[in-house]
């Protein structure tokens, strides 16, 4: 099968082709040829023309602006992973997303867009508040990671429009007392798409031996139609209630599926295990000077 391409070098231009064609973004490729090759279980072919994002300098930064950490959506996640200012969460998760040669491709652009509920920067972006950029020619507009992802494969992005950048509130950062957790089950270490993936972020305080909690965000990834935060589950952790409740609100809303990659009552249990251990740790750490 053969595509049109288009390969600007302006996110001007980009924008105007995405408007007139609605031409398909195509950052690193690493999700996008699986898909052209086209193998069992790994959705439908490419609908062309294709928009390749790889000349488009301004959406492969990655600077502080103000406050906030700003990634550009095409930058790469070895470029992300070697920036001094890319929190320690999301870090864990990009070491573990593939191998190298894969890194120096993906973008975190890309596995948002790609919206799998399996997609592993997704769980610690969301307890990063991350909210994305999203542009179209002429304006842009701002949105909350969490409201991007509607099913596996389903966003709000207008078929005009590109993710063009990732923005992380600096209070997300890993600051005096913060305390994060990322776990990925897949089927080996490298190279495998998640079974499970989990990422948590808490703030402790108080006196050793009794967990108290001045902020707590748990996201949970492949166990639900996409990667999801639980407010209840954190308010309630909030307000003290022990592990066996927290597991009980949590266990309530997850809902993993059997499929290739593993079973619902793997994921189901990896999840609330993980939960539990972030919980345990948080709880053995109390006291400790961050
Ligand atoms: C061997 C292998 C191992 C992998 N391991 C992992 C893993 O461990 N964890 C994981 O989460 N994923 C994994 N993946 C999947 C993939 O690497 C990631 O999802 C990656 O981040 C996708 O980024 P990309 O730039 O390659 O996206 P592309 O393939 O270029 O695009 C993916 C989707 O996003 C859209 N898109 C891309 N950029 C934009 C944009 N700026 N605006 C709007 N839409 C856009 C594309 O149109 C497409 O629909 C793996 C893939 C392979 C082949």
């Amino acid at each position: 099968m053969s595509y049109s391409m288009y390969r600007p070098g302006s996110l001007a231009e980009a924008l105007d082709i995405r408007r007139e064609t609605a031409a398909t973004p195509f950052a690193g490729g690493t999700d996008l040829m699986v898909r052209h090759r086209g193998y069992k279980g790994t959705g439908h072919r490419i609908p062309g023309p294709l928009l390749f994002l790889d000349r488009i300098d301004e959406i492969q930064h990655i600077r502080r602006e103000g406050d906030q950490l700003v990634i550009g959506a095409a930058a790469s996640l070895s470029d992300i992973l070697a920036h001094p200012d890319c929190p320690p969460v999301l870090a864990e998760a990009l070491e573990l997303h593939a191998a190298p040669a894969i890194r120096n491709r993906a973008t975190l652009g890309g596995n948002i867009a790609n919206a799998s509920p399996a997609a592993d920067s997704v769980p610690p972006l969301l307890v990063l508040d991350a909210r994305l950029t999203l542009s179209r020619s002429g304006g842009e507009r701002r949105l909350d990671l969490s409201a991007f992802a509607t099913g596996p494969g389903r966003t709000v992005l207008d078929a005009d429009e590109l993710i063009t950048d990732i923005r992380i509130p600096a209070a997300g950062k890993d600051a005096l007392g913060v305390r994060h957790y990322y776990r990925k089950a897949g089927t080996r270490r490298a190279n495998a798409l998640s079974r499970v993936s989990l990422a948590g972020l808490a703030r402790i305080h108080g006196a050793p031996g009794e967990l108290s909690l001045a902020d707590f965000r748990f996201a949970f990834g492949a166990v639900g139609p996409t990667v999801f935060r639980i407010r209840e589950l954190e308010e309630a952790a909030l307000a003290g209630a022990d592990i066996a409740e927290l597991r009980a609100v949590a266990a309530g809303r997850i809902r993993p599926i059997d499929d290739q990659r593993s079973t619902a009552d793997y994921r189901r249990a990896v999840a609330l295990n993980a939960l539990e251990e972030f919980l345990g740790q948080l709880a053995a750490q109390q006291g400790e000077t961050p």
